[in-house]
């Protein structure tokens, strides 16, 4: 199939694009660099250097490339950053991924692979934890909002084009590199948990920083549900091969369980076997205490679970890559 990833330069969409060229679909990479690296792009993958937002650019790039079916990961996904930068957040994740399904539109392609986030959800009730796709969706922050509203403008448009057929596929905390160290995680500034241990663990920074230990978890610190990104993409692949028009499917993608950042830490220093500094700080504004994912309907529907469920395995495969390239895709 001839698939365009957006986003295909940052640390998602690279993988996704690695795993369908191996699959043997014929693969378009859009991104703008803002947040990607060139250099996580394969030679032979087709790169348009474009923003979404350029509506009639990607028209034609769509029609051009006679894209089939498109896997949507671009967006500013930084949860503290879009509580600063609000429209940042709706400019980039709404307001061009409503330019992409308008070009998407004009250029008559009818399926989309949606990424969205846990972050939808908000603050679950502890009762409501693992979090099921029916629960309510009331996001704390500006970046949960961007990709929720996208959410919504898709049912909307599936609803009255019914060849059209999308997946919105939400996102716990997307972990790992790929197994054979070929590709990684590398974001400037560096927030996501995994890395900044790495970097510590490296000695890029002095020391690393526990959001708050106060929470009513079992040791204060945060729960999370950690996804490993090949498994993650490999949902993709799965989700997109069902979709039939019509469709409008939901699916939370976790491994059903959540680690403490207390419980990351120790893997990262197991695996490394560097006991860096750890520091306790204040609370994160935008951080729910806890957040773990019930993925049984994926599971159900479409027979995928997640692999990789221990946390030192997804954190040694973070390892791997860090220790290849210290200095990330080095752009
Ligand atoms: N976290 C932390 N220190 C850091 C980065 C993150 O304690 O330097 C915590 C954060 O408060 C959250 C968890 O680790 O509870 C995962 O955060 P991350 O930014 O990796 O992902 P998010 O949950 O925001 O998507």
């Amino acid at each position: 199939m001839n698939i365009l990833v957006t986003g295909g330069a940052g640390y998602i969409g690279s993988h996704a694009v690695k795993r369908l060229s191996e699959a043997g679909h014929r693969v378009v990479v859009l991104d703008n660099l803002d947040r990607g690296h060139r250099a996580a792009v394969p030679g032979h993958v087709l790169f348009e250097p474009l923003d979404m937002r350029q509506t009639e650019a990607v028209t034609d790039m769509l029609a051009g490339h006679e894209i089939e079916c498109v896997m949507h990961f671009a967006a500013v996904a930084d949860v503290s950053e879009s509580v600063q930068q609000p429209l940042r957040y709706y400019h980039n994740n709404t307001g061009g991924s409503i330019s992409l399904l308008h070009a998407m539109d004009a250029a008559g392609v009818r399926r989309l692979v949606f990424s969205s986030t846990c972050a939808t959800y908000g603050v679950p009730p502890p009762d409501s934890l693992p979090i099921t796709e029916d629960m309510t969706q009331s996001p704390i922050s500006p970046y949960g909002w961007s990709k929720l509203l996208f959410e919504r403008v898709l049912r909307d448009y599936a609803a009255a084009n019914s060849d059209f057929a999308f997946a919105a596929l939400r996102y716990f905390n997307v972990a790992g590199c790929a197994s054979d160290g070929s590709l990684g995680e590398d974001h400037d500034p560096e927030t996501h948990i995994i890395p900044v241990l790495l970097n510590a663990a490296m000695g890029k920074i002095p020391k690393a920083t526990i959001f708050g230990d106060d929470y009513a978890t079992p040791d204060g610190t945060c729960i999370r549900d950690y996804v490993h990104v090949e498994d993650l993409v490999d949902a993709h692949v799965v989700v997109m091969d069902a979709l039939q028009n019509g469709d409008q499917r939901f699916y939370n993608l976790g491994i059903g369980r959540g680690y403490t950042v207390r419980q990351v830490v120790e893997a990262a220093k197991k695996v490394t076997g560097v006991d860096f500094q750890v520091e306790i700080g204040p609370r994160r504004p935008g951080d729910p205490p806890q957040l773990y994912a019930n993925a049984d309907k994926i599971t159900r529907e479409l027979n995928w679970q997640a692999k990789i469920t221990d946390i030192e395995r997804i954190v040694e495969t973070a390892w791997r890559w860090f220790k290849r390239h210290p200095n990330g895709y080095g752009d």
